[in-house]
């Protein structure tokens, strides 16, 4: 499950302060103290930390909390609003172009789970939002990428746009486009290629996509599971192409939720959606509260 490891460490340390009727500021530094290590321990990157218990910290003797009726649910609240914060505040929906088809550029590591995804946004898509996404198939270099894609498009009834192998995926990207724009599909989900390693090629080839088809939106496909490497991906891809917002998977599968918790306070761009499984419909809109809740109890 998602979380849970860490969710099982901050519940346990703030289980002291919680029905206090009075609270001092050692108790907050004590709480403060185990939650960091909790934190610490679900990899969550070390200046998040710092900066988390710093404000949680500050805000946790105001006053107000202090000499509230209740102070150890005031503390917990604050705990609460702070980690919110931390996931990202308020949800981040897809941006959709003013004029239809909104393109959405899939990019990622191989084995993040990126053609997973847009099969699984594509669905998202058409049964939440009543809408009709083309998928489109550009990562040409992994054997049977495109048949990946092209059986998932099956399994679903979604249409996929190929061309093959030998075709540039720039060309591919932009064709789809057309195609969409000819049968009115209002979403285009390009499926790019991914390498093992951020690497030049892999980039300079997501940057000439971008400079073709202008996207609305360039999701970055992390696998939750590699912890700080998904945060330092996200950074890469970020400085070299820009992205507008990251696809955490497998969090179904993560106990420890690091890059989750650090990804948007480290880059700046928010989790739009997370995968919380194999199946197709294992994807959910990524609510920053819901999850703070979730993982406090
Ligand atoms: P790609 O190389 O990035 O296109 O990766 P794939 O889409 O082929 O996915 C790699 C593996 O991750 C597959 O076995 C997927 O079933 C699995 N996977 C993808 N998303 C999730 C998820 O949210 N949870 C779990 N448990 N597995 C996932």
């Amino acid at each position: 499950m998602a979380f849970e490891g860490l969710a099982e460490r901050l519940q346990g340390s703030m289980k002291k302060i919680k029905g206090k009727g009075k609270v001092s500021e050692q108790d907050v530094k004590e709480m403060m103290r185990e939650v960091r290590l909790a934190l610490l321990e679900a990899d969550v990157n070390f200046k998040v930390v710092k900066q988390f218990v710093k404000d949680v910290r500050e805000r946790a003797v105001e006053q107000e909390v202090m000499e509230s009726l209740t102070p150890g649910q005031q503390v917990i609240k604050v705990v609460n609003e702070e980690l919110t914060q931390l996931l990202g505040g308020e949800q981040s929906k897809l941006n959709t172009a003013q004029k239809p088809p909104t393109v959405v550029m899939m990019v990622g590591l191989q084995g993040a789970g990126k053609t997973t995804t847009t099969g699984k946004l594509a669905l998202h898509l058409r049964k939440k939002h009543n809408r009709k996404p083309l998928m489109a198939a550009a990562d040409i270099y992994r054997p049977a990428a495109i048949k990946q894609l092209e059986t998932l498009g099956k399994q679903l009834n979604m249409p996929v746009f190929s061309m093959g192998d030998q075709v540039s995926p720039v060309e591919i990207a932009q064709k789809a486009v057309e195609q969409a724009k000819e049968e009115h599909h209002d979403y285009v989900l390009i499926d790019t290629a991914g390498r093992l390693h951020v690497d030049e090629n892999l980039m300079g080839e997501l940057s000439d996509i971008k400079e073709a088809t202008k996207p609305d939106e360039i999701l970055l496909v992390v696998d939750s599971m590699t912890g700080q490497d998904a945060v330092n991906v996200a950074e890469s891809f970020d400085e070299q192409l820009g992205i507008t917002g990251v696809i955490m998977t497998k969090l179904d599968a993560d106990t420890r939720g690091g890059a989750a918790i650090s990804v948007k306070a480290v880059t700046g761009k928010p989790i739009k959606f997370a995968g919380m499984g194999e199946k197709s419909d294992a994807l959910e809109p990524f609510h920053p509260e819901r999850m703070a809740s979730r993982i406090l109890g």
